[in-house]
């Protein structure tokens, strides 16, 4: 049989399988009420199957795959709204990961967070903007008529026998499992040095086009950082671009170490090479201000200043440290997971996203960390004992129920 032939026949049995899953996600009627005593004052007393604390990338594409592993009784919690995160980015920033409508030969697109959608086709946009994809996922949790919660902060959690209560700014709701899918962005690194707090960390800022003046200092020489640099490059604006190692120089292949291909596209540039100098092996020993000018000083002492505050693009402390009670924690301070992305000293809570990490492999893009959705929905699928044989078979055919890590190394994350 030729290959073309047995592609066909490949993407019509995945068809098949995924007709078969339902589209509507719906609070189903299994809400069991719990016992008024365990109930707090203010609190929605129907005990859920699982809660999904964030309604971002992670989030969303973990809801959709509970909604086609069979679970119906749940939640998706947002302290703002579907995508709020992207939604946050500067206008000019766009996805360094390309988008293509490639799901017709059984390979999903990079940016899809679920099974047979295709940001590309759907938007027509190779690299999309936060907007962009913010619209997209609000999309995605209208069409799949996801549960959602929105404008809902999570403050704290507790188990309390079998029973998660995630009490919230207004109310308490229970679950039998929690899915930690919080993200990083709202939560940014600020610390490192002496005087990093007179910085302004790149997820703070609109859009690049609005920043004033024409020099600018960026600490960071990762994705976002040269970001910033190209957007004001563009500009005319001069840039020094520190960085306390070089990923520019990285000969990983893996975007979670060096840069994208996207950003060494941007560094060729004729305003990237005109306008930004490049520092790698620079670490920053401190940031001053006096009369109204900033000064950096590098940790051999060179110094250099600027009327703008410098921008700081060190990365994210992450949300998981919220929950680090939750779970034991790695000597990087992530949190320990166990195969199937449960913690390992409570059981029922979850974690989906870019903090999951599974010895050295790093799922911190989107085309990595969805490989994991299908492993977080099936155990709580057979947990409340639905069958999950084919539900496997449809997400491991799209690559979205990675279970073997044994032949992953960084180069390679599906296997
Ligand atoms: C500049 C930049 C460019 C990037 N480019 C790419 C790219 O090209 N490709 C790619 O794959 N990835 C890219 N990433 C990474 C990508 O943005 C993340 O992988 C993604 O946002 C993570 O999704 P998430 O759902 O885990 O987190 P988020 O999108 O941050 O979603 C988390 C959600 O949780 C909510 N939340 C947080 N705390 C609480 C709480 N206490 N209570 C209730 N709700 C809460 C937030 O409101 C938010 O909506 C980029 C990141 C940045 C910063």
């Amino acid at each position: 049989m030729s290959l073309l032939i047995i592609i066909f026949l490949e993407i019509v049995n995945k068809q098949i399988i995924l007709s078969r899953f339902q589209r509507g996600v719906s609070m189903a009627a299994t809400q069991e009420p719990l016992e008024q005593d365990d109930v707090a004052d203010g609190a929605h007393n129907e005990l859920h199957d699982a809660i999904i604390v964030g309604a971002g990338a992670a989030g969303v594409g973990v809801a959709i795959a509970l909604g086609h592993a069979g679970v119906e009784n749940f939640l998706l919690i947002d302290r703002r709204e579907v995508g709020s995160s992207f939604e946050a980015w500067p206008d000019e920033t766009r996805f360094i990961t390309p988008s293509f409508p490639s799901n017709s030969i059984g390979m999903l697109d990079l940016n899809s967070i679920a099974v047979g959608v295709s940001p590309a086709f759907s938007m027509r946009v190779e690299h999309p903007t936060g907007s962009e994809f913010a619209k997209h996922l609000q999309d995605l949790a209208s069409f799949f008529e996801l549960p959602l919660q929105e404008n809902t902060d999570v403050k704290s959690i507790e188990k309390k026998g079998d029973v998660f209560h995630v009490v919230t700014d207004v109310g308490t709701f229970y679950s039998s499992n929690v899915i930690w899918a919080a993200g990083e962005y709202q939560y940014p690194q600020m610390r490192g040095f002496t005087g990093s707090e007179l910085c302004r960390h790149t997820s703070t800022v609109p859009s690049y086009s609005q920043l004033e003046g024409d020099d600018f200092l960026i600490i960071g020489g990762y994705e976002s950082g040269f970001d910033a640099a190209y957007h004001l490059a563009k500009r005319g604006c001069k840039v020094h671009l520190f960085d306390k190692d070089s990923p520019w120089n990285e000969q990983s292949s893996d975007p979670s170490i060096s840069l994208s291909t996207f950003s060494f596209e941007r560094m060729r540039d004729p305003t990237f090479e005109e306008n930004v100098k490049l520092f790698p092996q620079t670490p920053i020993r401190s940031v001053t201000l006096n009369d109204g000018i900033y000064e950096v000083t590098t940790a051999d002492f060179q110094t250099y200043q600027s009327k703008q505050q410098p921008l700081l693009a060190s990365g994210f402390d992450g949300s998981h440290r919220f929950v680090s009670d939750f779970f034991e924690q790695r000597e990087d301070g992530f949190p320990v997971l166990s195969d199937r992305d449960e913690s390992t000293i409570v059981p029922g809570m979850f974690l989906a996203g870019p903090a999951v990490r599974h010895g050295s492999l790093i799922f911190c893009f989107i085309f990595k960390y969805r490989q994991r959705f299908g492993i977080v929905a099936e155990t709580i699928a057979s947990s409340i004992g639905l069958p999950t044989d084919e539900f496997i078979d449809a997400y491991r055919s799209w690559g979205m129920y990675l279970d073997d890590l044994s032949c992953c190394g960084q180069e390679c994350l599906t296997c």
